[in-house]
């Protein structure tokens, strides 16, 4: 498939020009495949050549709305034409209306709004640690966080510092201390090591990066059960999950569990900028006073803009509602791989971690062959291929790229 780019030259040599300009002057901490984008629109990406591509990866869940959907520019645009940029040192006027649709949409009584999702964690870090000295009363510089095995929360020296992946987290210490680390879906485990310092309990719903790892029924649950019963803080990274992707708002909702604190990030920018935020209830997100934490960016008049578009758009209901479709969809093709190539799929909605059987190909040379025949997703651990493909995709478009996947995964077999 092509389209003519308005504006690129559309060259064959282009692309491999614009990949010696990133590999001579760009740092290489990521190894993107050899495509160079240029346009986007919805579920489409077109590269510098004029190609096309489905895109099944949607920028991490950053894109759940599609690229560049109407409503989100369009709330853009306005705010570009008023003001983008305040600081916290004075007040805007999408700073109170963002923050109040944010925390009725999730449910919460206040939001923290930061940039980048690993912000949002070192927020609710600090938050929790501040809960638990001034709250819950432990002694100074003795609150611990209990984490998961597997985490992925984000690249700063502190959320790195309990990252149980070695490329992540080699080279870079000296270590941030105070998190106990424990397997991801053992609520006896978690349960083992609270203990009277314990400020928070911290996991993501379903872990994204760790191959999109749904744990066993119950273990939210029982984690909810276990913070209350032991003053502890549950704390719900939804950074990757949340926002519609897995068919509810929060993933948390699967289990019908509630968390003290949720992070945000990703789609709530809409695609458009980083905006991310800690939601939670007033009397622990209460404990933050003036100065003791802040951002520049955090929270400016044009991020607020576009997340009150987002919060519009996930309002309804129609974009859970769509992930829950062809998120049935989805698993329904994928389950019919297993044993065809594939050996194991996981997932909820539209959001699928899929392991690719031995013999098959590693997972860059698969997702390398698939951006051949049109799809672009990502690899994510060695073998397993990550689809996220943006809710806005239709069920035909979804079934093309899902036949690509099927012809990738099943020719060598
Ligand atoms: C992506 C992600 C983060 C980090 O977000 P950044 O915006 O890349 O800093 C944190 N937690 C989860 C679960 C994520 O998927």
């Amino acid at each position: 498939m092509t389209a003519a780019v308005p504006g690129v030259r559309g060259t064959p040599s282009e692309t491999s020009e614009f990949l010696a300009l990133d590999e001579t002057y760009s740092a290489h901490n990521y190894h993107p495949l050899p495509v160079v984008l240029a346009k986007a629109s919805g579920a489409w990406v077109t590269d510098v050549e004029g190609n096309d591509y489905l895109d099944f990866l949607a920028g991490y869940s950053a894109l759940n709305f599609g690229h560049r959907h109407p409503e989100l520019t369009a709330a853009a645009m306005e705010q570009l034409e008023r003001v983008t940029l305040t600081s916290r040192a004075f007040h805007h006027d999408q700073f109170g209306p963002f923050c109040r649709e944010l925390a009725e949409l999730t449910g919460t009584e206040m939001v923290l709004p930061m940039n980048s999702g690993a912000e949002a964690v070192e927020s609710a870090i600090k938050v929790a640690r501040k809960w638990a000295y001034r709250v819950k009363g432990v002694a100074e510089d003795r609150a611990e966080i209990v984490v998961a095995g597997s985490n992925f929360h984000g690249r700063t020296t502190t959320i790195v510092s309990f990252s149980t992946d070695p490329e992540a987290r080699a080279d870079y210490g000296p270590y941030t201390p105070g998190f106990v680390i424990t397997e991801y879906g053992d609520a006896a485990e978690v349960e083992s090591v609270i203990t009277p310092n314990t400020a928070a309990v911290l996991v993501e719903p379903i872990q994204g990066e760790a191959g999109v790892v749904v744990p066993p029924r119950g273990y939210l649950r029982e984690l909810r059960k276990l913070c209350d019963d032991n003053n502890v803080l549950l704390i719900a990274d939804e950074i990757q999950s949340g926002l519609a992707r897995t068919g509810e708002l929060l993933a948390s909702s699967h289990e019908d569990v509630r968390a003290d604190l949720y992070t945000l990030g990703k789609a709530l920018g809409g695609g458009i900028l980083p905006v991310s935020a800690v939601v939670g209830s007033r009397a622990v997100l209460g404990v933050l006073h003036p100065g003791e934490h802040g951002s520049t960016f955090g929270g400016n008049p044009l991020a607020c803009a576009v997340g009150r578009a987002v919060v519009n758009l996930l309002s309804t209901g129609h974009f859970q509602q769509r992930a829950r479709e062809l998120g049935a969809r989805l698993h329904e093709r994928l389950e019919g791989l297993v044993g065809h190539g594939v050996s194991e799929v996981r997932g909820r909605g539209l959001w699928a971690g899929v392991d690719i059987a031995a013999g098959g190909p590693e997972g860059r040379t698969a997702a390398t062959e698939l951006m051949r025949h049109g799809v672009l997703c990502k690899q994510t651990q060695d073998r397993t291929l990550r689809i996220a493909p943006p809710l806005v995709i239709t069920s035909e478009e979804l079934d093309s790229g899902l036949d690509a996947v099927e012809r990738v995964l099943t020719a060598s077999r």
